[in-house]
């Protein structure tokens, strides 16, 4: 008989390379240890011979990547006695952090941009029971905010300035390795507050150090054009874009991000929002992966990449999908617009129609 192992979240599964003990009360949602999809019909149509995975972390109980950060830093919170939390976010993290203190048994406070937050993000947050505290303004000024009041309320920040958050988010680079059996060439993910990027060269950098895997991957940071800090060279002010999870112009991680992409010689770019969506659709038509428009930056970037050569044929390359498209509902109707359904009698010969009309 095999022995059978129950999965029990990734502080567990990589708690020799996390910052806990024996006794620590682990605070987990059994994240992590998500699916890497490796495409079949995109490569095939770019007509370029590379491999193609997909790191989906819209498959984390919340629907984000944000819980990899989340167990460790309310872990790290609740072990030092935190009775609350707080963060700004531009929706996934509101929902993780709500998620996690709800297990914990803590309080979250969670500020958001008014109206500038995807529905589905809005509604777990609500139902996880957090305070939600809307504010006239963006996320960058929701962080300036949440670092103020942490010096004058008893209240932990969850924020990927957070140095816990950005150990459990490393997770995910250990994550890619252990299932590949070895470090992509090309790591390509969508940019925002910057913690992930930082996250994953801190995963391939300490799997690389302990020879765990061979190389590290060449990091490419793909943003939205109207919220593109990055590629600017400089924090830009009214960060505009439909992808409202990477709506963020003061980056936190900026140096940290910056280092990333000088010691992996890798690259920043920026895509446009129907550049964004049109991936996001890619994805889900032709692999049936559905990811939020934030997300498909990582393909739309690839994609660009592999046609110019930047990445060269025979390359492995990891994308990682940052969150789940159910999360933006108002997005994909929008995407839909023209395939919204229309109503037939409900008779064999009006159904044995439309089928054929379609085929
Ligand atoms: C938070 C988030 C990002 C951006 O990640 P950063 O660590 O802020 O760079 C991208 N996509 C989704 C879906 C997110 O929730």
């Amino acid at each position: 008989m095999t022995k059978h192992k129950h999965y029990t979240g990734l502080i567990d599964r990589y708690r020799d390379r996390l910052p806990v003990s024996a006794t620590t009360r682990i605070i987990s949602l059994n994240e992590g240890n998500t699916p890497m999809i490796q495409l079949q019909n995109i490569p095939r149509m770019l007509g370029k011979d590379v491999d193609i995975y997909v790191k989906f972390e819209g498959l984390n109980p919340t629907g984000s990547f944000k819980d990899r950060g989340m167990t460790m830093a309310v872990t790290k919170a609740v072990e030092e006695g935190s009775q609350a939390i707080i963060c700004a976010s531009t929706g996934n993290t509101s929902a993780s952090a709500a998620a996690y203190a709800a297990r914990a048994g803590i309080k979250a406070f969670v500020l958001i941009p008014d109206g500038k937050i995807a529905l589905g993000k809005l509604a777990q947050t609500l139902m996880y029971n957090a305070t939600i505290i809307q504010i006239n303004g963006n996320f960058d000024k929701g962080m300036e905010l949440v670092k103020e009041v942490a010096n004058h309320a008893p209240v932990t920040i969850v924020n990927s300035i957070n140095p816990f958050r950005i150990d459990g988010q490393k997770t995910a680079a250990f994550e890619i390795v252990d299932d590949l059996g070895f470090a992509p060439d090309y790591h390509c993910l969508p940019v925002g507050n910057a913690g992930n990027i930082t996250a994953y060269w801190k995963g391939y950098t300490e799997y690389a150090t302990d020879r765990v895997c061979g190389n590290r991957p060449v990091m490419c940071g793909y943003q939205a054009a109207g919220a593109a800090p990055f590629v600017a060279g400089k924090m830009i002010d009214n960060p505009e874009t439909v992808a409202t999870a990477i709506r963020i112009g003061h980056p936190q991680s900026w140096d940290f991000a910056w280092a990333a992409q000088k010691e992996s010689g890798g690259w920043f770019d920026k895509f446009t929002d129907e550049q964004i969506l049109a991936a996001q659709k890619m994805l889900s038509q032709y692999e049936g992966i559905f990811c939020e428009p934030a997300s498909a930056a990582s393909l739309a970037g690839a994609m660009q990449d592999i046609a110019s050569c930047k990445i060269p044929e025979g390359s492995k390359i990891v994308c990682t999908l940052t969150g789940n498209g159910i999360k933006d509902p108002e997005i994909a109707m929008q995407q839909c617009a023209d395939a919204k359904p229309v109503t037939i009698d409900a008779s064999l010969d009006a159904v044995k129609r439309a089928i054929l009309d379609c085929l």
